[in-house]
Parts: structure tokens; C-alpha cells; sequence
């Protein structure tokens, strides 16, 4: 069960770069390669290394495990993101078991202010954001349902992420909070968004202010890396730090490759770019004990540059005289975070995907390799299915 830290977050230190010069030179195969140590590649690397009992190689080209949920403590000695707030919640037991294996807890439910010129509400949209933003007085659940059905727009079918909306809150609460951040967050309008993206927010009648209502809600308490660290730590897993697939590909032979990075990179981009979204994050110490009332605001205006702030004392506990907090602006060019959920990268997509169903010996995992806007504990599930699946194909055959 969850653990309440009480105590300051203690931080192992980042994994060291090895170089590729100073490989020591390995005679031996590995059974599998795995490329990336996000989620999905630490997980596939722990579950075939401990229940399938193979040698894994596990590469990535940054310089630490982790992936973008890579955390560290910066100079103030405050647990930060590197690639922006992770924050953990999942409905699945068995996932959440499964990672309560590597790490303890700090229970941590999230909330999220949305600056509306100044004012600073709920994000969700519940009754308690209605009432700040037009000065009003509405007591039940039926009172937030009679004002939203007097706005909203009927529109059938609902297809894009302007409809999903419109649909439930009408234009005005439409244009004042998800139009403006959805256009910087994706540099296109809602409207030529799958409805997916934008229906992760839902809209609230009671006062509920949490960001998620999943049963389990909590952050690693020693942080991400730390995790993963545990993870990693087996006899049978060695892992490359700073190395590219294509420096690795041939001087390490293995039976099977389980690849975890972008999925139109694996096949040289020979139907063209996936599009992916990227981020550009400021991250700032701040010589004041707090900025903001809560771990994320939200900035859906236009007129602001980054979509939001996080300041994350709030989500560690950790006590301090300064303050660290990251702005995330979003952008075309960089590293790919977001695959872009609209039917023609869908369709792009699937041509990948047949390529990938073809290509005997490799196991796709990830968010980037099954471009899929996919939260953390779906990518553990996902790689946790992927892993039995292949370890039932091995059991039937003679093994890889
Ligand atoms: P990644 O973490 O991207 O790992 C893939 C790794 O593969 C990378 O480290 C990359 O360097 C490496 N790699 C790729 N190609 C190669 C190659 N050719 N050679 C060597 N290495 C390679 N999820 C939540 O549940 N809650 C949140 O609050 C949340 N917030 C997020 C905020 C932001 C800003 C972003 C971008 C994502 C957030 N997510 C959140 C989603 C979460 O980050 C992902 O679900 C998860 O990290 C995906 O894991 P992955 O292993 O699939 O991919
Ligand atoms: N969104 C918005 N305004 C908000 C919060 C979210 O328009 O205040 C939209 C936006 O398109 C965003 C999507 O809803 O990309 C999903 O939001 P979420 O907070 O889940 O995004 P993530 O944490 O994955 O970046």
C-alpha cells in the first residue's frame, strides 16, 4: 500500500555516460537488445531478465535511464523533470503492484489552476470554476448541468477535439480554456484534433478539483530514476548509456531486439515523417520558498508563449527556502514527445505498423514505437502484455 514520506527525497545519482569508446569488447551474445530505458524498455529489460531469465543489453542515447520520466535533483537540491511534470495515476492493480516492486510511494493527488486573466481556477472545469469566472452562486450538481445544457452545442457526430467541447460547455468556456492551449500545445486548432485529446480533460459538475480520479494516485518517493535504477539492477541486464541503435546494432548480436524508439525512425523514414510534437522547457530556481498555490497553472491564453508552469515542491513535499519551477513551450522541432492523434498520421501510422507486424524478431513497445498518446502506467501495461505474450511464444516454440 502507498507510504506518506514525511522525510526530505533522498536521490541516487545518474548513471554514468560510458562512452562508446570505452566499451569493453563483449564476445558473448546478449538474447535481446532493448532500445530505450523509458518505461517501456525498462520494464521489458526487468521482466526478461528476472521471470525470462535472458541476457539483455539495454541502450539509450541519452545519457540516463528513465526516458522522459527522468528526474534528478538540480542545484537547490530539489527533485526535478527534466522532460517536464510526470505525474503518476493509474486504475490498474496490477500495474501499480507491479512498479511497487522498484520504488515506495508518497501519495499525491494533482491539481491544476488555469489563469484566466489573473484569476486563477480550477482546471478541470468544475462548479467551483464557474462560480469564480461569472460571479455566481450555483449549490448542486443540477444547477452545473441546467447552465452547461444552456451553452452547449449540439453537434453530432463528435469527431474532433473542438466538438468534444463545444459539445458539453459551448464556445465561450471552449475559447477561454481549450481553444488558445490546444493551439500552442499542438500548433493546429482543436478542430483538427481527434477527439481523443482533448476528451483527457473531462468537464465536472460537483467541486471536485483533482486532475485525475484514478483509485491509485502517487509519486515514486525517491523519484522516477531511482525506479528505474532498481528496474535495472539484475545480474542479467548491462546497460549503454550515450549510444545510438546504429552504433550497437551489429557489435552486439542478440536473438531478439525489443525497440521502443520512434517507430518511422526504425524503418529509415521510408514513408515519410511521423509528426511528433516537441517541447522546449525553462527551468528556474527561484530564491522564494513558493510560487504557486498548486503543482501545475495552467496558461490556455494565446498571448502567453508556454502552456504551463510546475512547481515541483508540490509534488515531492520537499521542504526548502527556493523553489524550482519549469515552463514548457511547445514546438515543432526536437525531441518527439506528443505523437499527434489525427487520421492521417493514423493512416501513416498503420503503414508502419504493417511493416512492424512483418519484421520477424522485433517486439514494438512505447509511445513512440506504437505512436500512441499513451500515460505512463498504459505504457507499463503495455509492455507487461507485450513480455507475456512473447514469453508464451517462446515457452511454444523452441525458444528465440
Ligand atoms: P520514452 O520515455 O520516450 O523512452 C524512449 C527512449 O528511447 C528515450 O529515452 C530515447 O532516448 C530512446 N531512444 C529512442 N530511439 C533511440 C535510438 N535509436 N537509439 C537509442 N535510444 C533511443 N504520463 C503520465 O502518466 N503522467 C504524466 O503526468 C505525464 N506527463 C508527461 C509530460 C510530458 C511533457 C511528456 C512529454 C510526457 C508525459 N507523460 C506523462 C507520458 C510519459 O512520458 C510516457 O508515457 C512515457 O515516458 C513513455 O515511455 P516510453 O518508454 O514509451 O518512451
Ligand atoms: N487542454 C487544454 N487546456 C487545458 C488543459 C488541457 O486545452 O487547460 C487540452 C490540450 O489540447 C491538451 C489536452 O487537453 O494537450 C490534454 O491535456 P493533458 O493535461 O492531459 O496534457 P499532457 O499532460 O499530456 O500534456
Amino acid at each position: 500500500s502507498a507510504l506518506i514520506a514525511s522525510e526530505v527525497v533522498t536521490h541516487s545519482k545518474v548513471q554514468t555516460v560510458v562512452s562508446p569508446t570505452s566499451w569493453p569488447p563483449k564476445t558473448d551474445r546478449y538474447d535481446v537488445l532493448v532500445v530505450g530505458a523509458g518505461f517501456a524498455g525498462a520494464v521489458m529489460a526487468e521482466r526478461l531478465a528476472r521471470d525470462g531469465g535472458k541476457r539483455v543489453l539495454v541502450v539509450d542515447r541519452r545519457p540516463h535511464i528513465a526516458g522522459n520520466a527522468f528526474d534528478r535533483l538540480d542545484e537547490a537540491g530539489i527533485l526535478m523533470h527534466q522532460y517536464g511534470p510526470h505525474i503518476f495515476h493509474t486504475n490498474s492493480r496490477d500495474v501499480f503492484d507491479y512498479l511497487s516492486g522498484f520504488t515506495e510511494w508518497r501519495e499525491y493527488e494533482h491539481r491544476v489552476l488555469a489563469d484566466v486573466d489573473g484569476k486563477l481556477v480550477p482546471m478541470p472545469i468544475n462548479r467551483t470554476t464557474l462560480n469564480a469566472l461569472y460571479d455566481l452562486d450555483l449549490k448542486t450538481d443540477e444547477d452545473v448541468e441546467a447552465f452547461l445544457a444552456d451553452r452547449a452545442e449540439p453537434i453530432d457526430p463528435i469527431r474532433t477535439s473542438a466538438d468534444v467541447v463545444m459539445s458539453k460547455v459551448g464556445r465561450e468556456l471552449y475559447e477561454t480554456f481549450f481553444q488558445g492551449y490546444t493551439r500552442k500545445q499542438w500548433g493546429m486548432d482543436p478542430s483538427e484534433l481527434d477527439k481523443s485529446v482533448t476528451a483527457r480533460v473531462p468537464t465536472r459538475t460537483n467541486v471536485d478539483d483533482r486532475y485525475f480520479t484514478d483509485t491509485f494516485q502517487a509519486m515514486p518517493l525517491n523519484g522516477y530514476t531511482q525506479m528505474f535504477e532498481r528496474m535495472l539492477d539484475h545480474p542479467n541486464i548491462d546497460v549503454l548509456l550515450g549510444v545510438e541503435y546504429s552504433q550497437v546494432r551489429e557489435s552486439y548480436p542478440h536473438d531478439h531486439l525489443v525497440f521502443t524508439g520512434p517507430i518511422d525512425e526504425y524503418f529509415g523514414y521510408r514513408y515519410g515523417k511521423l509528426p511528433y510534437r516537441s517541447l522546449r522547457f525553462r527551468h528556474e530556481t527561484l530564491s522564494q520558498s513558493s510560487l504557486q498555490p498548486v503543482g501545475v497553472v495552467n496558461y490556455p491564453h494565446e498571448s502567453v508563449p508556454y502552456t504551463r508552469i510546475t512547481e515541483y515542491k508540490h509534488l515531492t513535499g520537499q521542504a526548502s527556502d527556493k523553489t524550482s519551477i519549469t515552463y514548457e513551450y511547445p514546438c515543432d522541432d526536437g525531441d518527439p514527445y506528443y505523437p499527434i492523434p489525427r487520421d492521417e498520421n493514423q493512416v501513416l501510422y498503420k503503414r508502419y505498423e504493417a511493416l512492424a507486424i512483418k519484421e520477424a524478431g522485433v517486439s514494438f513497445v512505447g509511445r513512440l514505437a506504437t505512436y500512441r498518446y499513451y500515460n505512463m502506467d498504459q505504457v507499463v501495461g503495455q509492455a507487461l502484455a507485450t513480455y507475456r505474450r512473447l514469453a508464451l511464444t517462446w515457452e511454444n516454440s523452441s525458444e528465440p
